[in-house]
């Protein structure tokens, strides 16, 4: 019988595979000399199933997932930590010994990119969106302490969202009043703002200047919302941070070691 591969392999799974997350990992393993490589991988939807039957074949350690495989994935797993069970969405596998085990690192990625520059338990933050991201958003933070309000254009998705977060303090709130609740803390986690859909999630000149700000669409790096509040004086945080850090985490999760995190970063800024 062949003993184990040398080489660790890890990767990720999605429609159109991208570049972004073997530019950040690989960088982390040259970094520490660590005898993993990273492959993106392009498949349908009806391939997945099959993917996973080789990551077990194959000793794959681990795969991250984009939309739509971060929901399909779910019933074909193993295992799923229950922060991903609440978000309701997988964007990461870790293959322990032949059981695919599901988690959410999106949800991770945006707390420790807000508490790079501020603590968020006990502060009262306002989370625009209640889609994919903005539901991990949300559980990461509420998880964290926070005391969350959740303002959506379709409030109906915002609602269910705050009835599903644990703690008890969540409230959801419309768009239009949301500020008069004094957040010290705004995420943007809608699509607004994206190159494919510009605009802004809430005016920026309607934000008190100490209020922190984040936006988490990373195309551009700098939305015109975020350029609006840094030049009102607001400190913010770019959708680079929480791509950066739920990438630190899977590859913390990957390899059991810290992850290197200015190597990554290097690497993602070629690409955003
Ligand atoms: P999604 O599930 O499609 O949700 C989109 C959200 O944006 C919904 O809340 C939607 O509101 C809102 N929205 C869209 N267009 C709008 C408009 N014109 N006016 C007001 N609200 C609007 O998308 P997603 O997967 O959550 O992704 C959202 C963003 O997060 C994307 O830019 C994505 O690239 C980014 N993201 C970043 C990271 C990171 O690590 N930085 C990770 C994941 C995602 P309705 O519910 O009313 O339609």
């Amino acid at each position: 019988m062949a003993g184990p591969s040398p080489i660790t392999l890890c990767g990720s799974l999605s429609l159109f595979a991208s570049p972004v997350g073997a530019a950040m990992h690989n960088a982390a393993y040259g970094e520490l000399g660590l005898a993993f490589t990273y492959v993106p991988f392009s498949l349908e939807e009806t391939q997945l199933a099959d993917a996973l039957i080789g990551m077990r074949a194959l000793g794959i350690r681990g795969f991250g997932v984009s939309m739509p495989f971060k929901l399909s994935i779910m019933p074909l797993l193993d295992e799923i930590d229950p922060l991903a069970r609440a978000i309701g969405a997988v964007n990461t596998v870790v293959n322990e010994h032949g059981k695919l085990v599901g988690h959410n690192t999106d949800a991770w990625g945006a707390v420790r990119a807000l508490e790079e520059v501020q603590s968020v338990a006990g502060r009262r933050v306002l989370v625009l969106g209640a889609g994919g991201a903005a539901r991990a958003v949300a559980f990461g933070l509420a998880e964290a302490g926070a005391r969350v309000s959740v303002a959506n254009r379709n409030q109906t998705k915002a609602e269910e969202l705050v009835a599903e977060l644990r703690g008890g303090t969540a409230e959801a709130v419309p768009l239009d009043t949301a500020l008069g609740r004094g957040p010290e803390v705004i995420v943007n986690a809608t699509s607004v703002g994206m190159e494919s859909n510009p605009g802004q999630p809430i005016p920026a000149e309607s934000i008190p200047s100490s209020t922190l700000v984040m936006d988490i669409v990373y195309k551009p790096l700098i939305t015109a919302w975020l350029e609006g509040c840094r030049e009102r004086g607001n400190p913010v945080i770019h959708g680079g941070r929480m791509l950066l850090h739920q990438a630190a985490r899977q590859f913390q999760l990957y390899t059991g070691r810290g992850a290197p995190l200015t190597a990554m970063d290097r690497a993602l800024r070629e690409f955003v």
